[in-house]
């Protein structure tokens, strides 16, 4: 069964502005999905903030291997209903790639419990994009970097929890540098956050920027979500521990104990 993989878009740049509609003319969230398209083992569909519940209804999130999400402009305007809905998920063991300003969701601020702020500046710099963690699946087949010609400036710091894994950190023509690709767990997801994608460049045409994307996607997936209610913390009662114990000592519970939580 392929990778059932929904590519998230705020799309309002697209539709506002004549420049990033040139660039993307069917929004980002269709040119990444055609991007994905290139692996047959990922099935890749879209969802955008102006569709019922954000394209991302609980039925549909139940199918989903990993989202993918873009968003700048409109944080604001996504439902907290539909955030802790992904979250939920996420932490069942459905992938997030957050990508680019998506460094200021709600579900990636939700999610690491940090500011996720950073410097920028918008000057068309060159950007280049090293590969830092030789041997990591997202960085198959990418050699020791990516050039950019053009892309904004997203500087450290990067107000985040430290991440698991950080597996590229780009240079900016202007002298800043940034931990652009980390990774991070939470429950039984996996989460990737990949830094380039400004809408007014043409950064996710760029065959390995593409490709960064599919290895992101494969290595989100978790084959074996979590199998316990992750919202829940049960108790486990004295003769149903793994080995035969007697409790020592009193219970403060009402009902010993039972229903501890
Ligand atoms: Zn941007």
């Amino acid at each position: 069964m392929p990778i059932r993989t929904v590519v998230w878009n705020e799309f309002v740049h697209e539709r506002e502005n004549d420049a990033v509609r040139s660039i993307y003319p069917d929004g980002i969230h269709a040119t990444i999905a055609e991007a994905l398209g290139a692996d047959p083992e990922i099935a890749a569909s879209t969802a955008t903030l102006q569709e019922a519940e954000h394209g991302l209804p609980q039925a549909r999130l139940d199918e989903t291997d990993v989202l993918v999400w873009w968003g700048h402009k409109a944080h604001g305007e996504v439902s907290d209903a539909v955030v802790e809905r992904v979250q939920n998920r996420v932490h069942q063991g459905m992938g997030l790639i957050v990508l680019h300003s998506g460094h200021f969701s709600k579900i990636f601020r939700r999610i690491t419990g940090a500011p996720c702020s950073l410097r920028w500046r918008e000057a068309g710099e060159r950007e280049r994009i090293w590969t830092v963690a030789l041997g990591h699946p997202i960085a198959r087949g990418i050699g020791p970097m990516i050039e950019l010609p053009n892309e904004e400036m997203y500087g450290e710091p990067f107000v985040v929890p430290e991440p698991a894994e950080t597996v590229f950190i780009s240079w900016f023509e202007g002298g800043e540098v940034f931990r652009s690709g980390l990774t991070f767990g939470s429950g039984a997801g996996r989460i990737f956050y990949f830094r380039p994608g400004h809408e007014t460049y043409p950064t996710y045409h760029h065959p390995q920027i593409r490709q960064v994307l599919i290895n992101a996607v494969r290595w989100a997936y978790n084959p074996a979500p979590a199998w316990v209610d992750v919202a829940a913390a049960p108790n486990v009662p004295v003769e149903r521990a793994p080995e035969p114990i007697v409790r020592k000592g009193p219970s403060l519970h009402k009902g010993g104990e039972e229903g501890y939580r």
